[in-house]
Parts: C-alpha cells; sequence; structure tokens
C-alpha cells in the first residue's frame, strides 16, 4: 500500500454560538482544536482532530506538538496499515497528551480505511450497529436560549438531553431539571456536574436530583475523589457515571475494582484513540458497566471517529453526545452536515471516516500551519 509522504499540522480556532458553563470550566467565543492531515504518494488524505478541553485533558499547544515534533518522525514513510505499530511507538515516545494521539490514530484510520476501501468501522472489528441515538447539552447559563436549543432539537428528533449542573445555584439546577421534565415528557433526561460539587455536599443535592429520575448522574465530585465516588455509587438509586476520574483502560480496571460508578463515559480524546476507547470498553464490560459515547467540543471529523467506534462496540450502548457540529459550531469542517436522521448519528457506510473535510476551512482559521 501506499506510504504516507506528508503530514500538516494545523492549529484552529473554531467559533462556538453561546457560552457553556460547567461545573469545571466555561466556553465561551471560540474553542481551540488540532487537526492533522497525512498525505500518501497516491494524493489520497487521512484527517485526524485532537479536540483537547484545558480544564480537563490538556491543550491545543501541547497537541500540536507531540504530533509535529514527536510523532511526526514516525509517521512520515510509514503505511497507514501500521496503525497498531504507529501507535504503539506514539505511546512509548510521549506520556499522556490522550488528545494528540487520537488525532494520529484518526488519521491513520481515514487513510488505511481509503486506501483498501472500507469504513473505519469495519477496520476496529465491524459494526454492530447503524444509527445511534443522539444527546445534547443543557449548559447555558441563559435557559431561556437553552429551552429554545431544546424545542429545535425535539423537532430534530432527539430525546436525549443531558442537563450540565453544578455551575450556578442548587435550585437553578432543580428549575431546569422540573422545567424540562414537564415540557418535554417523552425525553431521557440526564445530569452531568462536571466535578462541580463540593464532597460533602453532594449527597443531600443528588438526592433532590434524584426525585427526577434522570437515567444517570455524571460525574459528581472532583476527578480523583475516588472514595466520594464510591460513596455516592453506593447511596444513591439512580446510577453515577464516572467521565473525568477514568480516561483509559488502567483507570477503568481500577474504577471498577474500586465500585466508583455503576457507568462509565468513553471518549476518544481521553483514552487516545478508538482501539484504547474499545479497550475501556472491554474492561468496564467485564465489571458488567455499560459505558457512554462521550465527546470533548469536537467538529464533525472527531464525531466521526466517535461514531465508528460505537459502531464496533457492543457495550458503548447509552448513546453519544456529537451534537457540536450540528447545534453548537458556527460552522463545521465537514463539507457535508454530520449526519443525523429522527434524533439518531447515522454510522457511515462510505471508506475511511466517510466524511470529507473542507481544507480551507480548517486553514482559514487556523493560526498555526506546520508542514
Ligand atoms: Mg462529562
Amino acid at each position: 500500500m501506499a506510504v504516507i509522504s506528508h503530514m500538516t499540522v494545523y492549529l484552529a480556532e473554531l467559533k462556538v454560538r453561546t457560552p457553556r458553563h460547567h461545573g469545571v470550566g466555561s466556553v465561551e467565543g471560540g474553542i481551540d482544536n488540532v487537526f492533522v492531515c497525512l498525505r500518501d504518494t497516491e494524493g489520497r488524505c487521512g484527517w485526524g482532530e485532537a479536540s483537547p478541553w484545558p480544564v480537563f485533558t490538556g491543550t491545543a499547544q501541547s497537541a500540536a506538538g507531540a504530533l509535529d515534533q514527536h510523532f511526526r518522525a514516525h509517521v512520515v514513510g510509514k503505511e497507514p496499515s501500521s496503525v497498531a505499530s504507529i501507535m504503539r511507538i506514539a505511546n512509548k515516545t510521549v506520556a499522556a497528551a490522550p488528545e494528540a494521539k487520537a488525532a494520529l490514530e484518526m488519521a491513520l484510520y481515514d487513510l488505511y480505511g481509503q486506501q483498501c476501501g472500507l469504513p473505519v468501522a469495519e477496520l476496529l472489528g465491524g459494526r454492530v450497529r447503524d444509527e445511534i441515538p443522539l444527546s445534547i447539552s443543557i449548559a447555558d447559563p441563559d435557559f431561556g436560549r437553552d429551552k429554545d436549543l431544546a424545542t429545535r432539537a425535539h423537532g430534530d428528533g432527539i430525546r436525549i438531553f443531558k442537563v450540565k449542573t453544578g455551575f450556578a445555584e442548587h435550585g437553578f439546577d432543580l428549575m431546569r431539571l422540573e422545567t424540562l421534565r414537564s415540557e418535554f415528557p417523552d425525553v431521557d433526561i440526564r445530569v452531568d456536574y462536571n466535578q462541580g460539587l463540593v464532597a460533602h455536599e453532594a449527597l443531600v443535592k443528588l438526592r433532590d436530583i434524584a426525585i427526577f429520575e434522570p437515567t444517570f448522574i455524571e460525574q459528581p465530585v472532583p476527578a480523583d475523589n475516588w472514595r466520594a465516588m464510591a460513596a455516592l455509587t453506593a447511596a444513591i438509586d439512580v446510577p453515577i457515571m464516572a467521565d473525568e476520574s477514568v480516561f483509559n483502560a488502567v483507570d477503568a480496571y481500577r474504577a471498577a475494582e474500586a465500585k466508583i460508578a455503576d457507568l462509565f463515559s468513553v471518549k476518544i480524546m481521553k483514552s487516545g484513540g478508538m482501539r484504547a476507547g474499545q479497550d475501556v470498553s472491554a474492561v468496564a464490560k467485564s465489571a458488567g458497566i455499560a459505558c457512554y459515547g462521550g465527546d470533548m467540543f469536537e467538529s464533525g471529523l472527531a464525531h466521526l471517529a466517535g461514531t465508528h467506534m460505537i459502531a464496533a462496540t457492543d457495550n458503548i450502548s447509552l448513546g453519544c453526545e456529537f451534537y457540536q457540529a450540528r447545534y453548537y459550531l458556527t460552522e463545521d469542517v465537514l463539507e457535508a452536515p454530520f449526519a443525523c436522521e429522527n434524533g439518531n448519528v447515522q454510522v457511515p457506510t462510505g471508506s475511511g471516516l466517510g466524511g470529507t473535510v473542507d481544507e480551507g476551512k480548517i486553514r482559514k482559521w487556523s493560526s498555526v500551519i506546520k508542514e
């Protein structure tokens, strides 16, 4: 197969429509994401994206540096079918930097899939589902704007809302849950604190939240407070989900043993790629823990990679939150809209990631380009 002849790294700022607040960290104006293009000697281009969130995983500057300065030498001249071997070297070359590794693996699989004419989901073991229920997040400090978003999404067939809690008063969270329950009775409501509660106040507040019977309550307390996570999981009937507490398969193994959660959120930007995300799910499955397809502030490109991973991973069964490309970015990087029908993300059937990136948009938004 054709080898990789060029690697281009872009550090881009994508514009977002509205502010979003979380238990830890806010987003306003724009997000810094990194894009990587791997070109082969026959002119194909495989695309990858790193979508870091500084309060959660790392910075875009760090991801761009890992790709440009540390991974480049191990990629140019190689066949993309060597993805496992290249990722092994990447993991030995740079500690952490999971978003950079996710971007590298994504671009390799996109190119490999194009070369052999197969969708990435088939290269990850084959699809077990063709569509994935989509969740949107309710995280705007202006709840009126979020109700408009909820109404629009509901009209599009979306039946999962994830309410971001813990960034304002407890009463504001209860009011929003009560309003959404009454105005959207057919919607599956979930809650995500993004680490926003102080451990000693969490139990009383979660008992109030549990009255609204959310499907799960995600990451109520700080990532490293496993003792409080385990206590809340034991005390509350509503399933508790670990997100920031579980990045990779080692975390998943230890978290399952420590019983810190009933459910895990799997994100390629935490695990360092789709295969590593499947590893997290496999560990979880062995402990009887179902998984959810989470994401960071991503464009449609990274959404596509997450979609292929979930399509090929039976235990990531709780839907996905790949809503940013359609509902949050002012403009996506894919030429065609990220595909959703009746509230379900459609798993692409084309080769590679199955989407076409508009390189002109990425260049327009990029402040740094390394070729
Ligand atoms: Mg979360």
